[in-house]
């Protein structure tokens, strides 16, 4: 198998999606790795260590995307400036491609349409079912993980005030309060980054198996007044989209903490879907000055109300922030994490060194975008209305 890695063009993309050591791997496995020179640069690995571990750098991307049978991506197909092509036109019929794709976005469509004219068989990361023989696979987990962390170290740094409880010859200072809207995957783990500083963190899910895995964090638990029948799938797995009359109850709850915390860090969402509105421009008003909000469902709208797409601002005396790729803020390591769920991911779909894709597996038909000219993938065409 012949795998290539070019270089990700997304603008302040500084991940890839391989490092030296899966690579090596891929390469023992009997494959020939085509890896664009200078790909690892942003996530701090260089192109040495990658020939060292056995992948064959190439200076003109185009050689990659001619010559390999699979390509693997962080980021969906784009036009690139330097060759000025898009990728999709450095692809050819029958070629695969890994990556996450978003092909449920709208603008996002036009790009699926065209892979599926030209015969590329699209696969894409953010489709991987959440089930536990999934996991090593999961990339939109690690990301939400990378996304959590760093949000939350961004809100720290936002704020002008310890997060500790600090005792000086001047008396006490009070420590940091964090509200965590939201205890998922990003959620969590921005409860642990903040509870780690020493700061009082008090978190809300509307899954009460959320509250308990945030409580067992050492939250506080601010109940969101929302039945768990309403909140709730009859599996108990999934959270519901509420009503907005039950948004209304919930904002209610959360209107005490909300004028109380200094660091609101906003990860409520049910996947698929737009992200519900659980801080209303009032609510900011209600905040205390230098305070911040970072809202990272803001690909889905976000939860605050005022929450401006890839920016940063202050309103109100509140710093909001909109910043959409934050694992790519933190290259390194989101890098790493990336890069062995798409190995894992190649692995599993491999057999006796070619791809095999068995569409009656729930992991493979659940990633499966575009094949033999067609879109297959039940939530892009139900997104463009096809369904
Ligand atoms: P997740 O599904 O694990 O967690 C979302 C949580 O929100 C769930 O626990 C759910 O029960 C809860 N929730 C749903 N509705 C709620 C409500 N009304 N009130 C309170 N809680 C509610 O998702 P995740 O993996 O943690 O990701 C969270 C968000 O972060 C997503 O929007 C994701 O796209 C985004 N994200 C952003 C970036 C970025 O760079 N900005 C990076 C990674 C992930």
């Amino acid at each position: 198998m012949i795998v290539g890695i070019p270089k990700e063009i997304m603008h302040g993309e500084n991940r890839v999606s391989a490092i030296p050591e899966t690579v090596k791997k891929m390469v023992d496995g009997g494959a020939k790795v085509l890896f664009e020179k200078g790909a690892g640069v942003g996530s701090h690995y260089m192109d040495e260590a990658y020939a060292e571990a056995g992948a064959i750098l190439i200076d003109d991307v185009e050689e990659i995307f001619a010559r390999a049978e699979v390509i693997l991506k962080v980021k969906e197909p784009l036009f690139n400036e330097a060759k000025n092509k898009h990728e999709l036109d450095m692809m050819q019929a029958g070629q695969y491609l890994i990556s996450f794709i978003h092909p449920a976005s709208p603008s996002n469509h036009p790009m699926v349409k065209q892979m599926a004219e030209k015969g590329i068989i699209g696969l894409t990361l953010d489709g991987i079912p959440r089930i536990s023989r999934a996991q090593a696979m999961d990339a939109l987990s690690s990301m939400s993980a990378c996304a959590g962390y760093k949000g939350m170290i961004m809100g720290i740094n936002d704020i002008s005030k310890f997060v500790p409880f600090v005792t000086s010859a001047v008396g006490r200072l009070k420590p940091a309060t964090v509200l965590v809207i939201g205890a998922g995957v990003a959620g969590l783990r921005a409860l642990a980054t903040a509870k780690g500083l020493g700061a009082m963190v008090y978190a809300t899910d509307i899954r009460p198996e959320a509250n308990k895995n945030a409580e067992s964090l050492g939250a506080t638990i601010v109940e969101t007044g929302v039945p768990s029948e309403i909140a709730v799938s009859p599996d108990g797995k999934h959270a519901n989209q509420l009503p907005e009359k039950w948004l209304e109850v919930e904002r209610e709850k959360l209107r005490d903490i909300v004028s109380k915390s200094d660091i609101i860090f906003c990860s409520a969402l049910i996947q698929g879907k737009v992200a519900p509105v659980l801080i209303t421009e009032e609510m900011v008003k209600s905040m205390q000055p230098g305070s911040c909000i970072v809202d990272i469902s803001i690909d889905q709208g976000g939860n605050c109300e005022i929450t401006t797409p890839g920016e940063v601002e202050v309103k109100h005396g509140v710093t909001i922030q909109g910043i959409k790729n934050i694992p790519g803020m933190l290259s390194t390591s989101s890098t790493i994490m990336f890069s062995k769920n798409i190995y894992n991911l190649l692995v599993y779909l491999t057999k006796d060194g070619k791809i095999n894709l068995d569409l009656s597996d729930e992991i493979t038909s659940s990633i499966l975008v575009t094949k033999d000219g067609v879109i297959v993938h039940e939530g892009t065409l139900e997104a463009m209305g096809l369904k």
